[in-house]
């Protein structure tokens, strides 16, 4: 039973007033930044860590998935627009490597350094003339008649009031649609999320004796348990080269609750529970990896993601919810503000369940519709953008990861600006006028 106390009345000081307030600098806040700022709203992204990029940097990820689309076994860029000149940025900074096949060489992926992309996550909002505030964590809402008027932050300042007109939620855990009672759902009717894991990067790897050591490890780890080893976190363990081939990353943790469940990154406990499991998991995958597999018996652990990499925890019921069907059927939508190529990449419990796209020769992307970002009831001024929008549970599973969270936070600032422009709700933002704006932009609305 949880007891209360009720805090003292205090006066909050206002930090200031912008058009738009953007909540989290992962891909998809970041991309709704740049957006709204260049297209001349004054900007504020607010954000609890010290740099961008979001999981693909805090949590260690280290690729971009979901740039690309297999259009009928062509691998297409179908994520343009402000992420091209992103990406661009991090490849001056030398930390681009060449796209890479993955998946049973159906898909492609492209790794990149992490510190590379937050020197070029700063430059690229920056000089889109957006306000950066770093180390500010949002810990309430203030709604109003006219929908949300302030987001509130504590930091090592103290606590302050962020007033905005239009507001983007890219929390990745949807914290201000729920502070601001938005209609949003957790997990899928059976209570599942996708599990959470704890990335890690190897050094001091031989990369020729490692060979193609991401089809042969999963493999040699399936043996052991075969043998009689105790099984390993997950199955389908991902581990590859970065720009350098001396250093791997490696995706093949697995966090769970003592019942079984996975880790929820909404709850404090289970994520302190999560981070220290994830490192623990990390420590005895590498051993394995290191004992057991030709290139890698001097490499060491050289990080391990600095953040538990969380996939999935709430999501916006918005005016149109994007399905597993969506994806696999390749859907198309008249309001598309982007696309989609990656596949459901599904971490339920002790596995990884990859589901491609139905047929023999799909077209390989679906579109996403603007009324994703669009909360079916609640705040007139708020747009929910990134792994938070509005998904099912297996919608989630593909359309979360980073390119189409480049586009959907682009979207998302862009329709920001039109909304003030017109002084409508975002729901009313003409979605003719968006698309148009967007590709202007260089987006990719359709092929
Ligand atoms: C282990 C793991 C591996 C993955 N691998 C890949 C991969 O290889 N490639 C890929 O493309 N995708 C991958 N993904 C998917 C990845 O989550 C998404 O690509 C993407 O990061 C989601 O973007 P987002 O902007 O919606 O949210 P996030 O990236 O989660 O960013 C949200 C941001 O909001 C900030 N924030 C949250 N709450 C607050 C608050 N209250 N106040 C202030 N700031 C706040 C966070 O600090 C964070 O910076 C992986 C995910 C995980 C967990």
């Amino acid at each position: 039973m949880t007891s209360y106390v009720t805090e003292p009345t205090r006066e909050t000081p206002v930090l200031g007033e912008w058009e738009v307030v953007v909540l989290g600098g992962g891909p998809a806040g970041l991309a709704a930044a740049t957006a709204a700022a260049r297209a001349g709203r004054s900007t504020l992204l607010v954000e609890k860590g010290g740099y961008l990029g979001g999981a693909g940097t805090g949590g260690g990820l280290s690729t971009f998935c979901g740039m690309y689309s297999n259009v009928h076994g062509e691998h297409v860029l179908t994520v343009r627009g402000h992420a091209t000149e992103l990406l661009e940025r991090i490849d001056r900074l030398g930390g681009l490597r060449a796209p890479h096949l993955s998946f049973a060489d159906r898909i492609q992926a492209q790794a990149y350094d992490i510190p590379a992309y937050r020197s070029a996550a700063d430059e690229h909002v920056l000089a889109a003339g957006a306000q950066l505030l770093y180390h500010a964590f949002a810990v309430g809402a203030i709604t109003g008649p006219s929908g949300i008027e302030a987001v509130v932050v504590e930091s090592k300042s103290g606590r302050g009031i962020l007033r905005g007109q239009v507001f983007i939620d890219s929390s990745g855990d949807g914290d201000l649609m729920a502070w601001s009672g938005t209609g949003h759902e957790k997990a899928d009717p059976y209570g599942d999320m996708l599990f959470p894991s704890t990335m890690f990067r190897i050094n001091a790897v031989d990369d020729e004796r490692a060979g193609p050591a991401w089809k042969t490890l999963p493999r040699l780890m399936d043996e052991a348990v075969a043998a009689g080893r105790p099984r390993f976190p997950r199955r389908g363990a991902i581990v590859r080269p970065q720009r350098d081939a001396i250093e791997w990353r490696a995706n093949a943790t697995q966090l769970r609750n003592p019942d079984g469940s996975a880790v929820d990154g909404t709850d404090v406990w289970q994520l302190t529970h999560g981070e220290v499991q994830g490192r623990a998991q990390a420590q005895e995958v590498f051993g394995f990896i290191r004992e057991n597999h030709p290139g890698f018996e001097r490499s060491y652990i050289v990080d391990i993601g600095p953040e538990i990499g969380i996939r999935e925890t709430r999501r916006l019921l918005g005016r149109y919810v994007l399905t597993e069907d969506d994806v696999r059927s390749c859907a198309r939508f008249e309001d598309s503000i982007g696309l989609n190529g990656w596949p459901v990449e599904a971490h339920v419990d002790g596995d990884l369940d990859i589901r491609w796209p139905y047929g023999d020769d799909p077209v390989g992307y679906n579109q996403l519709p603007y009324r994703v970002l669009v909360p079916s009831e609640g705040p007139g001024n708020l747009l929910v953008a990134g792994r938070c929008a509005s998904m099912t549970h297996g919608g989630q599973s593909a359309a979360r990861v980073a390119g189409p969270c480049f586009a959907m936070g682009q979207a998302a600032g862009t329709a920001a600006h039109l909304a003030l422009k017109a002084r409508s709700t975002v729901a009313e933002v003409d979605t003719g006028e968006l698309r148009a704006e967007l590709e202007e932009e260089g987006a990719c609305l359709t092929l």
